[in-house]
């Protein structure tokens, strides 16, 4: 790609760029071009999480997206290999448990019929779990939620939007971004700028506001020198960068709150012949245990993760290895279950978590530009937003306001006020 132009430039290729590109084109609006300097996804957390999908939270922005998301899932549950397997989340905290049972009035008037178990159900239904039941105080199953393939979503994604006209722009790095200061939103005829200009004087905010106008990438070839910069000019802008989306933020000027931090996860192999007496892995959804390890079948192994407490904030990947699995894998999964007892670490890797103040993403228009909206830092939970981020940042961009999903809770201006913080306490 040389010195370029396009109506709407999505910053970022992973599932949630992939998801807006779509839900854009969908509408419509098919000048759309999304650049990553990997879409192979190395980097990309959409590439490297766990494929946990459920609509379990406590803050209706999360349980309502998530819920719509996996009802999309759904609709193509084969192609997205999506499970409704069920969440079995199990509490030893008692203050915790009560708060998670308080929140299921709000899970439960959605529509997600979240159980509430004692440990001896726990003991009855998952057979599995056949050691220190004595230590829960109870426990919930969600039982729409589940599992699902996230490269083959994000695969979809990319098909349904390229099929439609969006371009993918891969190995471009952004290097620079450069915006004028302009009265309103600007003169351009296009479609997009006009309808945006119509939201802006709608709005009666038309003050001076910077523009984004053009993009520098810098092309690059694994192994090779970077193969000079190219500019592309916009009409709309949209970083959806995830972990690296402050990255982004530091070239306009804006200070961001999220922090990229380490998550490792691993595949554990187990023999068919240790596993205890009606034990049927494959049959199992996700299980997030009181120790905060959660895991899930993954082909022939079991997938586990664990965030390691007070990980410090970085743009690492290194992988720990046996030493994750021998430090913190395996005693949680051998405390918990007897046919883990001599499980063993198959392979593993590390992904990176956006994670903000509040662990709910950032969505919306971002203020003192007249061009630029954000979509990132969903923490745990990009995927299982994925669809209906995509489908509401579309509508947002196009219309100039949110309609069926109002992401408007999320708009990053709540960080200045403790009061609108959107907190969920139910991320792994
Ligand atoms: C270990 C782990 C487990 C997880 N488990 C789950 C789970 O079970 N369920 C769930 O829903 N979520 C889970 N997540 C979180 C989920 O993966 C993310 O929230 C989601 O993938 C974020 O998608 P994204 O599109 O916002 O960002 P990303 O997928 O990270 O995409 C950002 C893109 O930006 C590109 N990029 C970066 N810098 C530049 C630049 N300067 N120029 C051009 N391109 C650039 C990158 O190459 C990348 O493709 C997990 C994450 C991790 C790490």
């Amino acid at each position: 790609m040389g010195d370029d132009r396009t109506d709407i430039l999505i910053v970022g290729g992973g599932i949630v760029g992939t998801a807006l590109a779509w839900a854009l084109a969908r509408r419509g609006l098919r000048e759309v071009t999304v650049l990553d300097l990997d879409l192979a996804g190395v980097y990309a957390s959409s590439e490297l999480n766990a494929g946990g999908a459920r609509a379990t939270w406590w803050q209706p922005v999360n349980i309502d997206t998530c819920r719509a998301t996996l009802d999309f899932f759904d609709e193509h549950a084969e192609e997205f290999g999506f499970r409704r397997r069920g969440y079995l989340w199990l509490y030893d905290d008692p203050d915790l448990h009560r708060r998670a049972l308080a929140k299921r009035a709000i899970q439960n008037q959605r529509g997600l019929g979240v159980e509430s178990l004692t440990a001896a159900d726990v003991a009855l239904r998952f057979p599995l779990l056949d050691r220190a039941l004595d230590e829960l105080v109870g426990a919930t199953f969600s039982p729409r939620d589940g599992l699902v393939n996230p490269n083959a979503v994000r695969a979809w994604f990319r098909r349904e939007a390229e099929a439609q006209g969006v371009r993918f722009a891969n190995r471009h790095y952004v290097t620079g971004v450069e915006t004028r200061r302009v009265a309103g939103a600007g003169g351009s005829t296009r479609r997009v700028a006009a309808v945006h200009a119509t939201q802006v004087e709608r709005r009666g905010a038309l003050a001076d506001a910077d523009l984004v106008r053009e993009v520098l990438t810098s092309h690059r070839v694994p192994g090779a020198a970077a193969r000079g910069e190219s500019r592309i000019a916009c009409e709309v802008i949209v970083n959806c960068l995830g972990a690296w989306s402050p990255v982004f933020s530091a070239k306009i000027g804006i200070g961001d709150v999220t922090e990229p931090v380490r998550r490792q996860i691993c595949l554990v192999g187990v023999h068919a012949s240790d596993l205890a007496a009606g034990v049927d892995l494959a049959a199992l959804g996700m299980i997030v245990d009181a120790s905060d390890l959660y895991f899930h079948p993954e082909g022939p192994h079991v997938l586990a993760g664990y965030s390691i407490p007070d990980e410090p904030a970085g743009f690492d990947f290194a992988y720990d290895g046996e030493a994750f699995f021998e430090t913190f894998v395996w005693p949680r999964l051998a405390h918990r279950a007897s046919s883990f007892e001599r499980c063993g670490h198959v392979r593993g890797w590390s992904g990176l978590y956006a994670v903000t103040p509040d662990r709910s993403g950032i969505a919306g228009p971002v203020s003192g530009f007249a061009n630029l909206f954000e979509a990132h830092s969903f923490t745990g939970r990009g995927v299982m937003q994925s669809y209906a981020v995509g489908l509401a940042m579309a509508e947002r961009i196009d219309t100039g306001r949110f309609g069926g999903i109002d992401l408007s809770p999320l708009d990053r201006s709540r960080f200045s006020d403790p009061t609108r913080w959107v907190r969920e306490e139910l991320h792994i």
